[in-house]
């Protein structure tokens, strides 16, 4: 199954599938043996104590990844549980008076977001509207970008919120986060980013950023699937209402066990994806130029998503006049490549595409590249050589 309908994805690395680190595999095991550490963190007894220090020392990893305190990040389950943690949160929480960073105010009932975002962030909000809040959504520029001034235009007094993702998971679009907060603060308004895309593999730090809560997930970033973070900055911690109430665990706001293996295994991942950031980043950058720089001077090929303002890494590609599922059909010697066609809903235009003004069939004829750890140059130069021929082919076999 497909996971978005921006483009069809072809996987030029094998983590696109997201196998965890084997490092982090092995700390995962050491979790879930009888010689391991397979306490309760919410107990007391020796083998809570121990398990409760490994939690915290992944949280400690987790923290500094994205630059904040661990005491302000809460564990989810991932990132589709930190949008909807933060947005019905914050809204419910704030239903009568909120606090802000200057004090109480009245009920607001008006969030902003983009049309653009991840489905567990617009979905979130088509609930909240169910119960009466009313949203904006913005329609990014041809790039993909959101213009801080379009924001402010759309803030209104009783705006409470305002959930802007840091890339796009369809087209890697990086947005500035910063300006946005900036038009944020001013009017004292709280801002959630949704980084599920952009930690771990660009600077993500929540005090440059701005962000009053930003969520991230350990399966984007070679983690295990099924654990996520949220943080929450101190100024919106009491406003924030939780999903799931008992126990009392991760200061009341996320109750349930929780899952050692896997919050090791996402701390783990999170200080190897620190470690080689900078490198790593640079590395993708090239292969990512490498792979534009042998496309682009085809016929009707077009970059969705800003030339520059880009995680590396995400390479969206739409070929005019050629059907997506025809072109992938015949790159058959893209061993690394998989694109099934599983889900009856892939008809579907993307959503995103179509927001940067992208039309319908050319929407339909886009490729989405992955690369990431093990994407190396002679996967790019097997991709660019086939992509060229099999576009070319059809373009002939046309009518
Ligand atoms: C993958 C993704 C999510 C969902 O993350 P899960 O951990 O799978 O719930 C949310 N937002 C973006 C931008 C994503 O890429």
């Amino acid at each position: 199954m497909r996971d978005s309908m921006g483009g069809i994805p072809v996987y030029l690395d094998h983590a696109a599938t997201t196998p965890v680190d084997a490092r982090v595999a092995a700390l995962m095991s050491e979790c879930l043996t009888a010689q391991g550490t397979y306490g309760n963190p919410s107990s007391e007894h020796v083998y809570g104590r121990a398990a409760r220090a490994r939690v915290e020392h992944a949280r400690a990893q987790a923290a500094a990844l994205i630059g904040c305190r661990p005491l302000d990040l809460v564990w989810t389950s991932g990132a589709t549980e930190s949008n909807n943690l933060a947005i019905l949160g914050i809204a419910r929480g704030a239903s009568g008076t909120v606090r802000g960073t200057s004090g109480t105010r009245a009920r607001r009932g008006h969030l902003v977001t983009a049309r653009t975002e991840h489905k567990s962030v617009l979905d979130a909000c088509r609930a909240l509207e169910r119960e009466g809040f009313e949203i904006s959504y913005l329609l990014p520029d041809r790039d993909g970008l959101i213009d801080a001034h379009a924001l402010r235009a759309a803030l209104r007094e009783d705006t409470l919120l305002v959930s802007i993702m840091h890339a796009n998971n369809e087209t890697g679009v990086l947005q500035d986060i910063a300006a946005i907060a900036a038009v944020c603060h001013e009017r004292d308004v709280c801002l959630h980013v949704d980084a599920a895309q952009s930690v771990g593999k660009v600077p993500a730090d929540v005090a440059a950023l701005g962000a009053d809560l930003l969520g991230f997930t350990a399966h984007k970033l070679y983690g295990p699937k099924g654990i996520g973070a949220l943080y929450v900055s101190s100024a919106w911690r009491a406003t924030l209402r939780p999903l799931l109430y008992g126990g009392g665990q991760e200061r009341g706001l996320r109750g349930g066990t929780l899952p050692v293996h896997q919050i090791v295994g996402f701390g783990m991942a999170c200080e190897l994806a620190g470690g080689m950031l900078t490198a790593e980043g640079q590395r993708l950058s090239e292969l990512g130029e490498r792979l534009w720089g042998g496309l682009a001077d085809l016929d009707g090929t077009l970059l969705n998503g800003h030339r520059t303002h880009r995680v590396p890494g995400i390479l969206n590609v739409s070929f005019a006049g050629v059907e997506g599922e025809s072109l992938l059909a015949g790159l058959t010697e893209l061993a690394l490549s998989s694109g099934s066609a599983c889900n009856s809903d892939t008809d579907e235009p993307s959503y995103v595409l179509r927001a940067l003004g992208r039309d319908t069939q050319l929407a339909q004829s886009s490729l989405r590249f992955s690369l990431g750890r093990s994407t190396q140059a002679q996967h790019i130069d097997l991709a660019v050589t086939a992509v060229r021929r099999e576009v070319c082919r059809l373009r002939a076999a046309a009518p």
